[in-house]
């Protein structure tokens, strides 16, 4: 993979039109007033962390002046295709490595004997421990036009001594990368940009979280939640009410899945926790087929 000048070009156009398309659009009124104007200067910040980097010989590495910075890579690939990442991409963001030192800080104050010495041991840029090779892949499969890859180090410390009983696996973060497809299959790829920008800043500035399973895969649900919810709201308030008819039922096939997953969410979900799944949820997703959806999980 990579490329010739015109097969250069031709990615950085796909991006470069799908993101000016959604900025573009992020500036009307109503827009705006669907998703709010916090969550639109979020989806903004994100946008503008986005670089397009060079991908040698199908491996993307982050260049040294980005490692110290929160630079987000954002690459086109044909379906089939795929991108291996660097040891590189394993070192986390700034905002990710301070997160992590938030979280074992809350745990020093609570006088968790994780020792600080332990903390600099585990922290990736130092010693990524076990490193899922499948986490390291960035591709496509055909039903995805677009994804958020996030290489995943899991680290076990129950072996470690003096440590309290309790979860002592977590799961540290590497830098994320954005995937979109370079076919859009008759969808608009403003949309799918907004979604994967939410995904972004998912995942901008966590470092680390616990883990356990089950809770982990709800989060992954949790986080779709809240991405087809802005999509749809995006969809429908850029949605051109002078389509004619059939124009407009084109619109609305190209919507139909962020508007059916929002359905589910709007009218299963509790209003205090509005994007948090539950069993009433994961069952109606679970009926739909939906191929991101982990299987066999407990609430
Ligand atoms: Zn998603």
């Amino acid at each position: 993979m990579f490329f010739t000048p015109e097969d250069t070009r031709r990615r950085y156009a796909i991006i470069e039109s799908s993101q000016f398309e959604l900025v573009e659009n992020l500036a009307l009124p109503r827009v705006v007033e669907a998703l709010g104007q916090s969550t639109v200067d979020a989806i903004l910040e994100g946008n503008d962390q986005l670089y397009i980097p060079n991908i040698h010989n199908g491996e993307l590495i982050i260049p040294r002046r980005y490692r110290n910075k929160n630079k987000i890579p954002v690459i086109a690939i044909d379906p089939g295709e795929e991108v291996h990442m660097s040891e590189s991409v394993l070192i986390q963001t700034p905002a990710q490595k301070s997160q992590v030192n938030g979280y074992f800080q809350i745990a020093w104050e609570r006088d968790n004997p994780l020792s600080k010495e332990l903390v600099e041991e585990i922290l990736p840029s130092k010693n990524p421990r076990i490193v899922s090779d499948e986490t390291r892949r960035i591709h496509l499969n055909e039903n995805l036009l677009g994804r958020v890859a996030v290489p995943q180090m899991y680290i076990d410390l129950s072996d470690a001594e003096s440590l309290p009983a309790g979860n002592q696996k977590f799961v540290l973060f590497g830098r994320p990368v954005m995937a979109i497809c370079t076919e859009n299959r008759g969808y608009s790829m403003d949309s799918l940009f907004l979604h994967e920008l939410i995904h972004v800043n998912q995942f901008r500035s966590k470092g680390i979280t616990s883990y356990v399973k089950n809770e982990y895969y709800k989060d992954s649900i949790n986080q779709e939640l809240e991405a087809y919810h802005y999509h749809n709201a995006y969809d429908e308030s850029v949605f051109d009410p002078s389509l004619d008819f059939w124009q407009s039922l084109i619109a609305n096939r190209r919507r139909f899945l962020a508007n059916m997953i929002e359905l589910v969410r709007s009218s299963c979900a509790d209003p205090d926790r509005p994007f948090e799944v539950n069993k009433e949820i994961y069952e109606e997703l679970k009926f739909m087929n939906i191929s991101w959806l982990p299987e066999n999980v407990e609430f």
